[in-house]
């Protein structure tokens, strides 16, 4: 059913393992906005993004998943204005982006 390069089946895999190592690893973080805390808006003509509908906006933490007041969380530290680099250790690989040009991967993006 896969009508990839090869080249593109074997990024694909690599992506794969990326993201269950790293939902292995951080099993709380929310899959629905990678650990973000918000999402892109899907109204074109609001705010850039939003609140992630699945953790920041009920007052759950993206990483944890505990509860949270502000965007700042006591148990992990998790905090919306994190130095960038310490959150880049936080979020899940981005969605898989297919070399070759098909889109049928986007469906099995996370
Ligand atoms: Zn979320
Ligand atoms: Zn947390
Ligand atoms: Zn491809």
């Amino acid at each position: 059913m896969t009508r990839h390069t090869e080249q593109c089946n074997l990024y694909f895999d690599i992506h794969q393992k990326q993201v269950k190592d790293f939902y292995e690893a951080h099993p709380n973080t929310c899959r629905t906005c990678r650990g973000f805390g918000f999402i892109d808006n899907p109204d074109p003509y609001g705010a850039k993004t939003i609140d992630c509908p699945d953790c920041t906006a009920k007052e759950r933490c993206p990483s944890c998943r505990s509860h949270t007041e502000y965007g700042c969380c006591s148990e992990c530290g998790f905090s919306e204005s994190s130095d960038p680099m310490i959150l880049i250790f936080r979020v899940a690989p981005p969605p898989f982006v297919c070399v070759c040009g098909r889109k049928e991967y986007e469906l099995y993006s996370d």
